[in-house]
């Protein structure tokens, strides 16, 4: 049942939250970051998923939601977005693969998607997924890793650096870390049913030398007035990305919401601490509060 599912990276047991960002001096890149999501995201909504919500770094910047899915494949990192979170009914938890998501079609009005599309072996396929749990007209905000960026420019130019920032295929700079160039995100999105309407270039500043050398906040002025260059060209390590969900998508009842990855049918109750698929009779189990429909145990 998995056997052509691609290889999936893992944060499980991983303390990414802590030693990344809360110790890792990356306070410039969350606050970058954070302007941006404020520039693109509506300010209010419904249902908002969350892919690769993580340890819920993002979570609390979406306040205007009515309800928040965080989706995540590792079970750990949910776990710690509880943590910082609370149980709350404002929140739904949700461990599964990215490439089988749990849920009916057109479910959503907006998706967000950061720090997540650079560990994807097979992004089409991903934004394919997305594309259709979210409703028409949604917005999908999607962020990516630029291989096209001034640092790797540069490198290339001075020979410190084999791979061409120029040339459209993704790198894999580390086992299962990529970077995209920004004309094969535009064609997947695209290809994928999305309209894409705006375009931020971030984090342009990430080098350690500006970095260590600028207060916080001249850093951050420059990145806000920077990041609408993005619209003309995407230079910077980060981009930011805001479309809608083009055309039509068909539309599950209400009352509705998971879907059996896999054998795909809507017919799935809960019944205890399980959730069961009366079609393929799997059952998925809901750990500690945290809905689990990973298919492969690990
Ligand atoms: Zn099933």
């Amino acid at each position: 049942m998995t056997q052509s599912r691609p290889p999936i990276c893992n944060y499980e047991g991983s303390d990414y939250q802590t030693s990344f960002w809360e110790q890792g001096g990356r306070l410039y890149e969350d606050q970058a970051e954070a302007i941006a999501l404020q520039r693109l995201l509506p300010d209010t909504g419904n249902l908002l998923l969350e892919l690769g919500a993580g340890a819920g770094r993002n979570t609390q910047r979406y306040i205007g939601y009515k309800q928040v899915v965080l989706l995540d494949y590792s079970l750990t990192q949910l776990q710690q977005a509880m943590e910082r979170l609370g149980r709350n009914q404002r929140y739904i938890y949700v461990a599964a693969d990215i490439y089988k998501l749990p849920f009916v079609d057109g479910l959503f009005d907006t998706a967000t998607m950061i720090r997540t599309l650079h560990h994807l072996v097979e992004p089409k396929a991903a934004l394919q997924q997305v594309r259709r749990v979210l409703l028409p007209k949604a917005t999908f905000i999607l962020e990516y890793a630029n291989k096209q960026n001034i640092k790797a420019m540069l490198r290339y130019f001075l020979r410190q650096q084999k791979w061409s920032p120029y040339s459209l295929e993704s790198v894999e700079f580390e086992k299962l870390n990529f970077d995209f160039h920004p004309k094969m995100v535009r064609k997947w999105l695209l290809e994928s049913g999305f309209h894409l309407h705006e375009q931020l270039a971030v984090s342009y500043f990430r080098l350690g030398v500006v970095k260590n050398h600028l207060p916080l906040a001249l850093l951050l002025k420059m990145d806000s007035w920077l990041q609408p260059t993005g619209n003309i060209c995407q230079f910077s390590p980060s981009v930011f990305t805001r479309s809608h969900a083009a055309g039509n998508t068909p539309q599950e009842a209400s009352g509705t919401f998971f879907r059996c990855p896999a054998c795909e049918s809507i017919d799935i109750k809960p019944h205890g601490f399980r959730i069961i698929c009366n079609s393929c009779n799997r059952d998925w189990p809901i750990r500690d509060g945290i809905f689990d429909f990973r298919l492969v145990e690990e």
